[in-house]
Order: structure tokens, then sequence, then C-alpha cells
């Protein structure tokens, strides 16, 4: 995702994702580190482990489901699946995406392997051969980024700012804002160049605004932290805390310019059509035509400024700061981005800050690690396509595309038959509906990575020529059709996503394996995981975000100002709901923030409970499989998949800046709105489950 995560609303299925999405990491090193040919590991390889898919040992019976249907779920999964130490949460997403990266290191480590290679095999192997190579990487040590820290120092005047700002954006740094391309929110068929607001360390401006004790703790940990990396850029101890105090008083700024992350799921929000003209109006003292022109694309007359504002507060700040302050916030910035490509102290202390202070993981996880997903990342189609050829089978594609099919009929069923919605806007709805396009497993047209330069001894090199092969390909887009056949997730990857500009729905095969899909499994474990998921993915086509793109994904209101008015009731009542869910100590849900999330949730379980039902015969309807009916197997299969042990920190990271609910309130916040739950477990009216007050949108 690395810095256009931002600039398209995809509405996603996990936190997963999100959460361990590597740093970018990139720059461009006139120094080669070494020549020194290593094997890329000494241990052997850890062999994947495949997740079980539905277990009865999983469960708490001694539990009431009507009370407490996440215990009843997950209580035995909980018990069993402490967090591994290199983890800051553990759910069944987690366990899938260790799985799936145990199988790309073992594709890795033939890849890199001298042979006779393709050239993508080339590609995958030489950049984890690279990453693997610690021992390279700390004899370069800070001089592999000399020529980088030369041309921030070279700086002889704030009018030279936008060279170097885009300089670092087409490396991969994040420097006051990201620059990119994104689908015209109102022309559809057209791409546009989108500037947005970025610049931060932290994970969002609440983390520098807030001043509660939590918040301050993590602030001064931040201070003390840039300290130290300031010490290893190898500055004496006085000037690096000077310093550090330089960093966050600059980012503190940038926060307070920032929107805040609930106000961001708004489309018209961070939607305003500017010419280049005005855009540079909003800061003058920043050089557009200059940074136009280093960035590779200055034919484009007009984008999209997400947050104006924000660049007032960059404006504010280029002129408060003095010269040398901001070299020092850009200097930062680099280190900040590259940290994993640099030497052990350097990888280390970033690990200890955002790792272990701000997530709560207590050790680092194997180079392996880091490096598949830093693969993964960079040259996620090259790795995926093979990983593909050895795990997806081609059957699978049919068996979720018959389940798609029964989730989309349902759907439909839904909307014909809603209370609360006119004739009018329910065509619509349908119209749209019958518009979603289906994607899974992998694409079918495969990046071309031949442009990009990849070698067995240059990680930082690698990954910075890999951050401006991404800036470049992203910056090509403008002024083009959307390539539809695109998938924004890797094949690994165990999420998805439904995409409101494309009005499209994509499953990638990583996540189409045990717990989610199971093809020896009963239709009711399987329409309640996979299942629910594709509901989910479907039902943000209508959330609260999603319902203002229209069938074609241009933001358009279809709706009736009776339904809308209708539609924002209901959606009050999940915003209620879930803003009475506590996350960790005084930290609550962001009922507004996890709405479009808790939305579609509701709307998906309950789809994926119709099909369920309009798939199997009543007769079977009564099989019990376990001591369990298809319906109640149902519910099982979706409150396994959310279990999870979080840390407090990452608790509270994910309830801060999420658009997820944690997974306790995703199966427990559900629930509680069916009568459909009430009726498979025999709940008594008015147990804590089957409240008399309970929500409903779809
Ligand atoms: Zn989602």
């Amino acid at each position: 995702m690395r810095m256009f995560r931002y600039l398209t609303i995809v509405l996603v299925l996990s936190s997963l994702a999100l959460a361990q999405t590597a740093k970018p990491a990139t720059g461009k090193s006139g120094k080669k580190a070494s020549t020194t040919k290593s094997t890329s590991s000494a241990k052997p390889v850890e062999p994947p482990k495949k997740p079980a898919g539905f277990t009865t040992a999983s469960l708490d019976t001694t539990a009431d489901p009507c009370a407490d249907f996440y215990q009843y779920s997950c209580g035995g999964w909980l018990k069993n699946n402490p967090i591994p130490a290199d983890q800051a949460g553990w759910g069944r997403f987690n366990e899938l995406a260790e799985n799936n990266r145990a199988e790309l290191h073992e594709i890795l480590e033939k890849a890199a392997k001298p042979a006779k290679r393709s050239p993508n095999q080339q590609k995958i192997g030489d950049y984890y051969l690279a990453c693997m190579n610690e021992t390279a990487i700390n004899k370069a040590g800070m001089g592999a980024l000399k020529m980088e820290f030369d041309q921030i120092n070279l700086l002889s005047s704030k009018s030279g700012l936008a060279w170097t700002v885009a300089r670092l954006h087409h490396e991969g740094v994040s420097a006051f804002f990201d620059m990119g391309s994104a689908v015209d929110f109102k022309d559809a068929n057209n791409v546009i160049a989108v500037a947005d607001q970025s610049g931060l360390s932290l994970p969002e401006r609440d983390y520098y605004l807030k001043t509660d004790a939590k918040s301050v703790e993590i602030q001064k940990a931040y201070v003390e932290h840039l300290t130290n990396m300031f010490k290893l850029m190898g500055d004496a101890p006085e000037k690096a805390a000077a310093e550090a105090q330089t960093v966050m008083t600059i980012e503190t700024n940038l926060a307070k310019g920032s929107m805040e992350v609930t106000l961001r799921r708004e489309p018209a929000n961070i939607y305003h059509k500017l010419t280049v003209e005005e855009w540079q109006a909003l800061f003058p003292s920043f050089s557009l035509k200059n940074y136009l022109s280093m960035s590779g694309k200055s034919a484009f007359r007009s984008l999209n400024v997400t947050n104006p504002d924000f660049f007032k507060a960059v404006e504010a700040e280029i002129k408060r700061a003095a010269l040398d302050d901001l070299k020092t916030y850009l200097r930062w910035q680099l280190v900040h981005t590259e940290a994993a490509v640099l030497p052990t102290a350097v990888a280390q202390e970033d690990f200890n800050f955002f790792g272990k202070t701000l997530n709560g993981q207590k050790e680092r996880s194997a180079r392996w690690k880091r490096c598949s997903r830093m693969v993964d990342r960079d040259l996620g189609e090259a790795l995926g396509q093979v990983y593909v050829e050895k795990y997806f089978p081609k059957e699978a594609k049919d068996r979720i595309l018959k389940l798609v099919y029964a989730l989309e009929a349902a759907l439909r069923q839904d909307i014909r038959t809603l209370p609360w919605m006119t004739q009018a806007t329910k065509q619509q709805a349908l119209v749209k509906l019958a518009a979603i396009e289906n994607k899974i497993g992998y694409p079918d047209h495969w990046r071309d990575y031949s442009r990009l330069q990849v070698t067995p001894d240059d990680a930082l090199g690698n990954a910075m020529r890999s951050a401006a092969f991404e800036f470049q390909r992203q910056m090509g887009k403008i002024g083009k059709p959307p390539d539809r056949r695109e998938f924004g997730m890797t094949p690994p990857t165990v999420n998805a996503y439904y995409n409101p500009s494309e009005n499209n729905v994509n499953f990638p095969a990583g996540i189409l394996q045990p717990p989610f899909f199971d093809f020896k499994a009963d239709d009711g474990l399987n329409f309640g995981a996979i299942g629910a998921a594709i509901g989910h993915e479907l039902t943000h086509g209508f959330d609260d975000s999603g319902r203002q793109f229209d069938a074609k994904g241009n933001l358009r209101d279809w709706w009736t100002v009776e339904d809308a008015k209708a539609f924002n009731e209901r959606a009050q009542c999940i915003v209620d709901e879930y803003s009475g869910f506590t996350a960790v100590d005084d930290v609550k849900i962001n009922g507004k923030l996890t709405l479009g999330e808790n939305t579609a949730d509701n709307g998906g379980l309950r789809i994926a409970d119709m099909a369920l039902l309009a798939t199997i015969s009543p007769a079977a309807q009564k099989e019990k499989i376990d001591g369990y009916t298809p319906e109640q197997r149902l519910f099982l299969g979706w409150g396994q998949l959310w279990c999870e042990n979080d840390s407090p920190e990452s608790a509270r990271r994910q309830a801060l800046t999420n658009s997820h609910a944690l997974g306790k309130f995703r199966v427990d916040g559900v629930v509680r709105n069916m009568p459909e739950f009430k009726r498979a477990w025999g709940c008594k009216a008015g147990a804590p489950l089957a409240p008399e007050n309970a929500c409903r949108v779809w």
C-alpha cells in the first residue's frame, strides 16, 4: 500500500492487511552494499502450517451463546492460541497470513538459488537475497544513504524545497504530503492526479493532539525514539534531542492541519477538484512548477486536492520553520521510511518504538518473514504468479463464483423486500447490484516488471527503485480510463475489498482457503465464513459511503430524499450501538468510524443466512453435524472467523485508527441484531444477544 493507501476509498474486510503492511522502504543508493554472496537463511525453511477449519475444540460450550456468542464460538481457540512473541495480535486472519507467508518463503528460497531463472524469478529471488543479507547491509551502514543525505544537506534555500520533496516522493518517502492517482469520484472513466495529506509518522493525527496520560506517554516515547534515530545517524546526543523536538513540532503542526480519520470516510470531504494554479495558491512557498517537473508528470491541469486546508498548514510550516529544521524533518522521513533495509541497530530501534511501544509486539519477526513481506509488497504480482500456480486450485474459482451468485441473489431478494425503501430507490439499488463485477483469485493480466532493476546485493536500492517504479506506474495512469482488471491486493493476501469507483468486489487467492473457505466443509460453515465475507463486500456498495456511488462508480446521489433519511436513521442505530462497546481501558469503539464495516458485517451475515436457506432443502436444514443445525453452523462459522487475541496496545491503535471494530464486536455486535440468530439458538427475548432494540439497515 506504500504511499497510496488513502487515495482511493477501498473497503476491505479486515484490518490485518493495514496493520501489517510494512512501511515504505525506498531511497536511491549510489553505493552498492556489498557483493557478499550469502545463503539466504542459515536455518532450515519453516514449513507452512495450514490453519484448521472449523473445530468444536475451538468452542467454549460452557458459555451461554445468547449472552456471549463470541466466547461460545472462540473460547477454546482463544485459550489455545496466545499471541506469538513476534505478533501484536493473533487471530484467524493472522494464522492464515503466516501460512501464506511461509509458502512464499519456500518459493523465494528456491528463486534465490543460482539456476536458470525466468526474468520474474530473477527479480523475486534477488530482491529476497539482498534483503536477507544483513551482513552486507550492516557493512554499508548509514553510508548507503549518503547521496540522499547530500541532496538534503545541499538545499540552500526554501525555494529549492520542492525539488528535494519531489525526489523523496519518487522514492516512496511521504514527506509533507502524498502524490498519486485515483479514479475521479465524479467521472469513473477517468484517472486523475491526487494530492493528499501525509507527512506524519505516528498512525493518526490524534496521536499527536490528544492530551490524556496514555497519549502523552506515547508522545514522549516517540520523541525518545526520534532522538535515538538521530544518534544512529551520527549526531551528538544534545543535537539529536533538539532535532527530535524539531520533528515533533513540525509533525504536530501538520497533524493539526490534517482531517480526522472519521471525516475522511465521507467522500465529499476528500474530493476537491482544483486546477494546478488553485492548488499552488494554497501553498505559494512550495514551487509546484519545480515539483511537477521533477515528479515526472506535469501534463495534468487539474487534480483532486483531498484536503485543501492541509496544504495551508504545509505553507505555514514552510514559512515558520528554519531551513535547517525542514532539512532535519526530511532527513528523518527518509530514514524512517528506509529503516527495514538499514543496519540492524536502526531497524531494531525502529521496531522498539513502532513494533513494541506502539503495537505491543514483543519480538521482531524473523528476517525471512520481513523480507518475504517486502517482496510481496514490491513485486507482488511476480511472486503471486508463482503462488497461484502452486497453491490456488482452478476449481476454487468456480466454487467461489457460485457462492457469489447465491449471495447476490439473496441481496437482490433483501432489497426487493426492504420495508423502508421506496420503489424508485429500490430500482436503482438493483441496477447497481446487477452491475457489480466479481474478481476472484488473481488478475487476468499480470503486471510487467521488466523496467524494474533488481540486484542481489543492494537491498536499499531495490526497495528505492521499486518505490520509484510504483510511483511512476501510478502517475502514468493519469488522464486514462482505469484498468478495472487490476487487483489492489496481491494474490497471497488474506483480505478482500469492494471498490466503489469501479463497483467491483475483489477476493485474492490468499483468503480462499480454510478457515474462510473449505472444499470439504458443509454449506452452513462455508456460508457463515466466506459467504458472509462475500456478503460483507457486496453490502459495502450500499453502506453509508458506498451508497453514494452509482452503478458506474460515479459519486452521484441516486436516492430519494425520504429514503436517504430512512437510511441515515437506521445507520445511526448502528453508530450508537457500537459506540457503546469498550475496546481497551477507557477507549471506546468509534461508532462513526466503523459504521461502514459494521453495516457490511450486519448485512453480510444476514444475506449469507438467506442464501444458505435458499440453497439447502428444508429437510437438510434440520440435519445436524456435531450437534448443530446448518443455520447454527453458519453463525459458528462467522464467529470463528473473528477469534483474536489482541495486545492492549494493538487494541488501542485499532480502536483509534481503524475502520474495523475488534473481533468480539464483529461477532456479538452483529448477531444481537438478528432475529435469525435468536431463532437458531433459541434465545429468550431480552437475553443480552436478543435485545428489543435491534438495528437493521440491510
Ligand atoms: Zn469491509
